[in-house]
């Protein structure tokens, strides 16, 4: 059974004692491919340089909402350049954020859409961040190039209620779900990942947060992944086989992963 954790933090300090060993654990779990998106452009060097050290590993480039506030058109030349890179498999995460009060809204807009345009001119997909803007991600996604796109991007650990899970469907996005899943409290958010399209779900852990039970109150690591999947199994009475199937094709397909 293999599965991909899409979206994991291995570069932050949390892992800087043990990088090699949480990346062999997720391993020995059948988490063989990671992908560690970037939230800032100085972050940019430590996801690639991660991602050059362990085979499996991917990154993403972009700029964090909440990093946005000094936000420059010229910052999109930089991360083009970043994009050359061959272990780069997307852009992000990038998106919005209301939660934190780090950067005006005006600053997030610009951030967000001119990532999205380079990752249409680059042909890659997003990682969405979303954090209590729902009506403004779909509004600004509507309006971005990547619209109807079969391989627009995923919304990363999905937790909007139905409707936004409908649009962001009919967008062309896929939804990531995290270690929320499997908490005790979040049935609405299991009824979503119950009857949306198999083949448009990606399984991530946003490591080292987000740690799912039974390991809730742990740091988080992708040997976890398997957690969220026996979760969604149970949901879609299903076999955890057929998610892992399911979710590393699609997680393939969409970032073109070898
Ligand atoms: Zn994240």
């Amino acid at each position: 059974m293999l599965l991909i954790d899409t979206h994991c933090h291995l570069d932050f300090h949390q892992f800087n004692d043990d990088r090699a060993a949480v990346i062999e654990r997720a391993r020995e779990a059948g988490v063989t491919r990671m992908i560690i998106p970037a939230v800032d452009l100085h972050n940019c060097h430590d996801v690639i340089r991660v991602a050059e050290q362990f085979e499996g590993v991917y990154c993403a480039v972009g700029v964090h909402p909440n990093s946005t506030a000094g936000w420059e058109s010229r910052d999109i030349d930089e991360l083009r350049g970043f994009a050359d890179h061959p272990k780069v498999v997307s852009i992000g995460e990038i998106g919005l954020d209301y939660h934190w009060d780090k950067s005006p809204k005006e600053m997030q807009f610009k951030a967000f859409i001119d990532q999205m345009q380079l990752a249409h001119e680059l042909d890659l997909p997003i990682i969405i961040h979303n954090r209590e803007a729902s009506l403004d991600v779909i509004r600004l996604l509507s309006e971005s190039p990547l619209v109807g796109k079969w391989n627009a991007g995923v919304m990363h650990s999905f937790s909007a209620p139905r409707p936004i899970a409908r649009q962001a469907l009919d967008l062309g996005f896929h939804l990531g779900f995290t270690g929320p899943l499997t908490f005790k409290k979040a049935q609405a958010l299991r009824d979503i990942s119950a009857d949306i399209p198999l083949d448009r779900i990606l399984l991530e852990t946003d490591a080292p947060f987000l740690t799912p039970e039974p390991k809730r109150g742990k740091r988080n690591e992708p040997s976890y992944v398997p957690h969220i999947a026996a979760k969604l199994a149970d949901v879609r009475g299903i076999s955890v086989e057929d998610v892992a199937t399911a979710t590393t094709a699609n997680a393939v397909r969409l970032f073109g992963l070898t």
